[in-house]
């Protein structure tokens, strides 16, 4: 597409390459933007046209775009291509070659008369072309748009320092950032042997839940840079914790290796709950940019890669000890630990376990601590929270249910009130950075520098907002209207048969208790045999039960009733010998399917506290006392 709008007749012509910075501040600060200008140059030779025939005007660097009467270059630019002296001509963005849209107008009359291209650095234009002029006005048009052209260059310009390992980010602890930008180890000791400690422990131990056990009997804590704005960047200690020690181990900044873009962010995988594109971590092989022994390490790169396949594999045996998350536990994500207060997992039992899932508090134990805090088997929580759930919004409460629609109503408006809030701050914020960057002396680089990061950081902010705020919209598009009211009304009547049908999922489930419960609190620790549940629903009311916990062996394999009883008929009489063979005679098994023995049938007697082959009464009712 591009070559065939260039013919010999432009390639004769000059091709004009266009240069410009707004301020000095930008000329002298921002280089990366002037760089990709001035590789234009090169663009223009690969174009096909000679070296000679390239021109480059910058004598317009430092002057304000939003006229052009202060600028000669782009007037002598007008000029030359109003005489057809120009065959092509060449800038960073189309838009940029001039803000105020009557000048941009102009200079695409002027190049449509006299055959002149415009390019940018992605693609060829001929003003001639009707499309091509509806793209170079759009353009034109875009560019008064500010924030978009400077999120593009931004962007670009992230990159493009990347790409020299110069872009500069928050240098994780146990690195400080020398004054040319290059990066140190930490001049105090004990933030560095504090680390090297670290990588040891788990090159001895191999897993990261028994370093943070190692350092926290030691009572070592570990380094942490604040990033809170007041204090920000100084230097505090914390309680190791399991996802410090996982984010050190991660970190490819420790084996001296300078990367950028670990993570992508792909818009098909969004958060279900937020709704935000998740993470997704590329593999080492697949990193954009890795730039190795870019600064002194703590540990050698074949070590971070191995260490890399250690926690991978760790994390698959973990993973393989639960069955496939469908999930059974139905509070899986909004389950509460009552005690601490912190969020409940579930564990899954294998499938040839045939046991319920449980909830557990798990953090204290990833971090060290002697013990889970609480664990309790899901199921009679979820039938006690699901009985609830189903007279909540049973006719008789239909109350109820209508608060909950119109509570997520009034949820939907006040989110995105406080969006619009956030946006608009964020927007005034970068305005603010912009301007007292402009203002600031240019001859003062350290201020300069520090404003422009902050300008950058706030513009940054919004771009990362207005994407939520339109994603947030999009995921309020199902507002209840009324017919949608009336119906969710009529499906509340249907509910209980809906909740017990075979063709319902449990991941269904969890969405239905999900509508009308905010969350659940346990507590099963201050009453022995009782679990506290406490019901929080999205109206705001509070729903207390109790529910009896599962004793041990409740619901374990039993020995057949029959076998039982028989056994209690014939001690008196009989060796548990003689019984355990009459038992197997009669074809009767053990709880394990197994032949009886001497041994399992003393051992049901002194359960059931019979004596042997004593002549004594038998128990009234044998069957009541089966274990
Ligand atoms: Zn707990």
């Amino acid at each position: 597409m591009t070559s065939t709008k260039i013919h010999s007749t432009h390639c004769e012509r000059t091709a004009f390459v266009y240069v410009r910075q707004s301020t000095w501040l930008q000329v002298s600060e921002n280089r990366e933007s002037t760089e990709r200008q001035y590789n234009l140059r090169e663009r223009a030779i690969g174009l096909g046209w000679p070296e000679s025939r390239v021109e480059v005007i910058d004598e317009d660097q430092g002057r304000s775009g939003s006229t052009a009467i202060f600028r000669t270059g782009f007037q002598r630019l007008a000029a030359e291509v109003g005489l057809g002296n120009v065959g092509i001509v060449l800038m960073l963005e189309a838009s940029r070659l001039a803000r105020n849209n009557s000048d941009w107008y102009r200079l695409i009359e002027i190049c449509g008369i006299s055959g002149t291209l415009i390019a940018d650095e992605s693609a060829v234009y001929n003003p001639r072309e009707p499309n091509d002029r509806l793209l170079l006005g759009v353009k034109g048009t875009l560019s008064e748009a500010e924030l978009f052209t400077l999120r593009t260059r931004l962007y670009e310009g992230r990159w493009n320092k990347a790409r020299k390992g110069l872009l500069r980010f928050p240098l994780p602890v146990g690195y400080v950032v020398a004054t040319d930008g290059a990066w140190l180890v930490d001049p105090d000791t004990q933030v560095r042997e504090r680390l090297s400690y670290v990588f040891n422990s788990f090159r001895r131990l191999g897993v990261v839940r028994a370093v943070v056990r190692d350092l926290r009997q030691q009572g070592l804590e570990l380094p942490t840079r604040v990033t809170a704005r007041e204090a920000y960047g100084s230097l505090i200690w914390k309680q190791p914790t399991l996802s410090t020690v996982f984010r050190i181990l991660h970190n490819p900044a420790y084996a001296g290796a300078y990367v950028y873009g670990r993570s992508e962010y792909l818009s098909d995988r969004r958060s279900p709950k937020t709704g935000k594109a998740s993470a997704h971590v590329r593999n080492v092989a697949q990193w954009p940019v890795r730039i190795t022994e870019h600064h002194p390490a703590y540990i050698g790169w074949e070590e971070f890669v191995k260490n890399q396949e250690q926690l991978r594999q760790n994390w698959g045996r973990d993973d393989n000890r639960g069955v496939p998350r469908e999930g059974r536990a139905l509070l899986q994500g909004i389950i509460y630990c009552g005690v601490c207060g912190r969020k409940m997992s579930v564990q899954n039992r294998s499938v040839k376990e045939s046991r319920s899932p449980s909830y557990v508090c798990m953090q204290g134990y990833q971090n060290g601590e002697e013990k889970t805090c609480q664990c309790m088997t899901s199921r009679p929580i979820d039938a006690a929270v699901a009985e609830a759930f189903l007279v909540a919004i049973s006719p008789v409460n239909l109350k109820v249910a209508t608060q909950v629609m119109d509570q997520i109503d009034q949820e939907l408006v006040s989110h995105r009130r406080q969006r619009e809030l956030q946006l608009e701050q964020a927007r005034y914020q970068a305005r603010l950075a912009q301007r007292q960057y402009d203002s600031v002396d240019p001859s003062n680089r350290l201020v300069a520098a520090e404003l422009e990061r902050r300008w950058n950081e706030k513009l940054e902010r919004v771009t990362e907002l207005e994407r939520a705020f339109a994603q947030a919209e999009r995921d309020a598009e199902w507002k209840l209207t009324p017919e949608e009211r009336a119906a969710i009304t009529e499906l509340s009547r249907d509910l209980p048969a809906i909740w017990s049908a075979e063709t319902t999922t449990n991941q269904e489930r969890k969405q239905l208790l999900r509508m009308a419960i905010e969350s659940v609190q346990v507590e099963g620790v201050s009453q022995a045999g009782q679990i506290e549940v406490q019901i929080r629903w999205r109206t705001g009311t509070i729903t207390m039960l109790n529910v009896k916990r599962t004793t041990p062996g409740e619901c374990s394999l039993k020995t057949p009733e029959e076998a039982v009883s028989r056994i209690h008929k014939m001690v008196p009489r009989r060796t548990y010998a003689e019984i355990a063979a009459a038992l197997n005679r009669a074809g009767l098994r053990s709880a394990f399917g197994r032949r009886f023995t001497s041994q399992h049938v003393g051992y049901i007697c002194r359960r059931d506290g019979l004596g042997g082959r004593k002549p004594r009464s038998l128990p009234e009712t044998p069957g009541s006392v089966v274990q």
